[in-house]
């Protein structure tokens, strides 16, 4: 990823010089930027898209997301869609299903269009929008990014397919273990608000059968999103189409939804072997491959690992050798552990032992599917006050 005639290249543009570059303006990306922005650095954000953009999500979150965010609810849905969830409808494919309520709003429903833009705006980075990364170049301790920016530290938030992970020695798409998805979401017109069984506050979770994935359904006011995600690829549009025949057939969703889905790859936390840093660059969010194993919720993940990028930067005093930034890979061992490496959505033990019996099951379903894998009741966010609260 060299550019080869880099005099013609700084000669036609201006350079911009800014303390770090952030590679990709999702929640990793923008926390990151919005943490050292309210530490004084100058900060560039560069993404290939324009803003705001569609991203592959169903766009479930939990409270400890705007929390962590510092994001006032009522403020932000003010002018933006946020659905309060208190209870899941919960089963296997083709099987019954189980209602488990809560007394407290225990999540919420976002549109990624909303809230990455919402975010991306707040962080008070300079923005390079529609600039996808073409080339970067090593001067010394500078970075040159594209023949336009220089920086002595690179941020890759560009999400699974990261051109940064990619520079770093990432193999994208290869020998990696992936989980494969596909989602759909779309503004219901009155009549299919009119035939749609499945309550915004009641997401609807049905498991494959062979345990390796799960196809959800979140309404948000007339917002309809359906998706699945599974382990590998094979036969990913065949269990879709299954899925969504069977929630038509129980008369959860319209029978007229768009057929126009689109898919994206992330990894699990503990089932990618990315280099999370380097001499002068470091990973966050899905460019390391955080999201949670058993949910892939990768929202918080990917906040979080943006708010603990910025505190070893802001350590590093501009000195941003390999060494220096080692706390980094400490904090995220600290916060998420060493790492799985079942290479599974659903423990394995679950998987071959007890299938979908279990899913039959009201106390397994409300606290080891939901408290535990999806709601992470027994793993608040530890995050120290200093690294979230700011001068
Ligand atoms: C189908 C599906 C459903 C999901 N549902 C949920 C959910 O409900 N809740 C949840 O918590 N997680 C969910 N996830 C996971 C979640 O979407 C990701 O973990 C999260 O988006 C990671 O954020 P990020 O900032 O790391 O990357 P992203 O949000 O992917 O952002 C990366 C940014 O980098 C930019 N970029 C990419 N390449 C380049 C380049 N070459 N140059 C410049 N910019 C570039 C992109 O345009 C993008 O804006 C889901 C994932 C999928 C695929």
């Amino acid at each position: 990823m060299h550019c080869t005639n880099r005099k013609t290249c700084t000669r036609e543009k201006q350079l911009i010089n800014c303390d770090v570059l952030v590679v990709g303006g999702g929640p990793a990306g923008s926390s990151c930027a919005w943490q050292l922005r309210q530490h004084g650095l100058d900060v560039v954000i560069m993404d290939k898209a324009q803003f705001p953009r569609e991203k592959v999500c169903a766009g479930w979150i939990t409270p400890e997301v705007l929390a962590v965010l510092q994001l006032d609810a009522d403020v932000y849905a003010e002018q933006n869609v946020l659905q309060p969830i208190t209870g899941f409808r919960t089963g296997l494919i083709d099987g019954g299903n189980i209602e488990t309520r809560y007394s407290t709003t225990v999540s919420y429903g976002i549109r990624r269009f909303e809230l990455d833009d919402y975010l991306l705006r707040r962080s008070g980075a300079r923005l390079e929008l529609g600039q996808a990364l073409e080339s970067v170049q090593r001067e010394g301790k500078q970075w040159i990014v594209n023949g336009a920016i220089t920086t002595p530290l690179i941020i890759g938030a560009g999400g699974h397919f990261c051109p940064v992970a990619r520079f770093m020695g990432a193999k994208l798409g290869a020998d990696e273990p992936a989980i494969k998805a596909k989602e759909i979401e779309f503004k219901m017109d009155s009549m299919q608000s009119h035939d749609c069984q499945v309550q915004g506050d009641t997401p609807e979770l049905y498991f494959c059968r062979d345990m390796k994935g799960y196809g959800w359904c979140f309404r948000k006011g007339n917002y309809l999103n359906i998706g699945l995600g599974r382990e590998g690829n094979l036969g990913l549009s065949e269990h879709l189409k299954h899925f969504c025949d069977f929630l038509k057939k129980n008369g959860r969703i319209p029978r007229d939804i768009p057929d126009s889905f689109h898919g994206h790859a992330y990894l699990l936390y503990g089932h990618a072997v990315r280099k999370q840093f380097d001499d002068g660059m470091l990973l966050i969010g899905d460019a390391a491959g955080l999201a949670y194993p058993q949910s892939g919720e990768g929202i918080m993940p990917a906040v979080e690992s943006g708010l603990m990028a910025a505190a070893t930067i802001l350590e590093a005093h501009g000195e941003y050798s390999r060494q220096q930034l080692q706390n980094y890979n400490a904090r995220l061992i600290a916060r998420f552990g060493a790492g799985e490496t079942s290479g599974s959505i659903v423990p394995s033990f679950i998987r071959n032992y007890f299938g979908g019996v279990l899913l039959e099951n009201k106390w397994f379903t409300r606290n080891v599917v939901l408290d535990r894998w999806f709601l992470h009741t027994h793993q608040p966010c530890k995050l120290p006050e200093r690294e979230l609260a700011f001068a």
